[in-house]
């Protein structure tokens, strides 16, 4: 067994004063003479509150960020994707299907005059209009 490795009663109430008089992880560790890993797993171990420092709330904030603009990567292509589809407004836009997944599609039969859908789907349109309203 390695000797920064072990723990007793008076070391585990050392940790527990100077982790909660603000003391950094690697500080603690060299005064009781265990390894900076060692302190951190006790610590939670023992349940005593996370340690923020700003350079750990920092790299939180930039995770967080990365991954809001992978959420934005995905959304954009199938904007792009949609827009970019060549639409002739004399067909059916009524959308079928569910527009995040590769099926998604427009109707695009001939439209009824006058109306932005096929007869078909302009009925369902405007029975569905009458009822909510
Ligand atoms: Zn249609």
């Amino acid at each position: 067994m390695k000797i920064n490795s072990t723990w007793d009663d008076l070391k585990l109430k050392q940790l527990e004063d100077l982790w909660k008089k603000g003391l950094p992880i690697s500080k603690i560790g060299e005064i009781l003479g265990v390894s900076r890993n060692s302190v951190a797993g006790k610590a939670h171990r023992m349940g005593l509150p996370k340690r923020t420092s700003p350079i750990s709330s920092e790299k939180k904030e930039s995770l967080s960020g990365k991954k809001n603009n992978e959420i934005t990567n995905k959304i954009i292509p199938l904007k792009i994707k949609l827009r970019g589809v060549e639409w002739s407004r004399i067909k059916c836009c009524w959308p079928e299907g569910d527009p995040k997944q590769n099926d998604f599609k427009f109707c695009g039969k001939e439209i009824f005059p006058g109306r932005p859908y096929c007869d078909k789907h302009s009925l369902l349109a405007y029975t569905n209009s009458r009822e909510n309203s």
